[in-house]
């Protein structure tokens, strides 16, 4: 019988593109004659006509499946929905846009008939992206690889093919703060990494927004680093230690020169310094708190209305 590769596509109002995704994924289908496909279309709470352009290409085309969220849940929820629902021999996670193309899936699925079980794809140039936006991802990368025991691969994408076995492994991670790039690396196994040059969306609009990264970015570190936790101890070190130094300097020169009043200013500015110090330190530590909190409840990653996949 032939392996069967699940394609797991997350949607979020993508009715200008998705035409034209479905032609392209359909062409290399037809190439890769040697495997089956399932087109598994998660519609992440769409406001447009998403959905609807979904199920009519799920009629005309057995292969197309769809899970539909009762609203946006965003997309790790989107793909957790999929790779819980793919049924196949290896899954494929992309984009809708066509950032990430499907032509590669063929040489993916090569690679994994040699000894690899992941296919993961690097964009390896941030063309057509603003210029901030860039010199802040290469920092943060930058920081988080040094903070953190997970590697995270600088321009790393979420399009990739895996084994079954890769796929159990990643839904057996089920925590409630999802941070796929994190959890990817996380699970191992042996990878081949594929690179290519930043492609633009095919059409429609990016749903990121800068203030969105950024939340997306202290996500990340929180779910994989506690080092700004021992960063904020150290913190706390070294401000004791400045601390007794000040006061064995002030209680020698009192001793020596008397008690002339003055000096407040300064008094102003260590004050606001150690504040800001505590602070900044609550607010780390808030961080991780809020993450158990939410992850204490338990709460569904996404909950499903509609679906055609059984
Ligand atoms: N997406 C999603 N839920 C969301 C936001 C995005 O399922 O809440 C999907 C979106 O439809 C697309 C993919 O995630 O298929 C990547 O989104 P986008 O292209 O906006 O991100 P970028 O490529 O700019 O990082
Ligand atoms: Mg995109």
């Amino acid at each position: 019988m032939k392996e069967l590769i699940s394609v797991v596509v997350s949607c979020y109002n993508e009715e200008e593109v998705l035409p034209i995704f479905y032609k392209e994924i359909d062409n290399v289908s037809k190439k890769m004659d040697n495997v089956n496909f399932e087109l598994l279309f998660v519609d992440d709470g769409s406001k447009d006509k998403t959905l609807s352009i979904i199920k009519e290409l799920a009629k005309n085309d057995s292969r197309v499946k769809y899970i539909s969220f009762s609203r946006n849940f965003g997309k790790e929820a989107a793909m957790n929905a999929g790779l819980t629902y793919a049924k196949g021999d290896y899954v494929a996670v992309m984009d809708a846009d066509l950032q990430d193309p499907p032509k590669y899936l063929y040489d993916m699925y090569n690679y994994l008939q040699e000894e690899y079980d992941v296919v993961a794809t690097r964009r390896v140039t941030r063309t057509g992206e603003p210029k901030v936006r860039s010199i802040f991802s290469k920092m943060w990368y930058k920081l988080i690889n040094k903070m953190s025991d997970t590697e995270m691969v600088d321009g790393a994408r979420d399009f990739r093919l895996m084994r079954r076995n890769v796929v159990n492994a990643i839904l057996s991670l089920n925590e409630y703060n999802r941070y796929s790039k994190g959890i990817f690396s996380f699970v191992g196994f042996k990878t081949k990494w594929i690179e290519y040059e930043n492609v633009n969306r095919a059409a429609g609009k990016t749903k990121w927004s800068f203030w969105g990264l950024c939340k997306y970015a202290i996500d990340g570190m929180t779910s994989f680093s506690t080092t700004p936790l021992i960063l904020s101890s150290i913190f706390g070190l070294i401000f004791c230690f400045i601390a007794v130094i000040a006061i064995i300097f002030v209680i020698i020169r009192t001793l020596i020169y008397g008690d002339p009043v003055g000096g407040w200013p300064s008094l102003v500015c260590i004050i606001l310094l150690v504040s800001g110090v505590q602070l900044l330190c609550i607010g780390i530590i808030g961080r991780y708190l809020s993450k158990v909190y939410l992850e204490t409840k338990r709460r569904p990653i996404y909950i499903v209305r509609e679906t055609n996949q059984k």
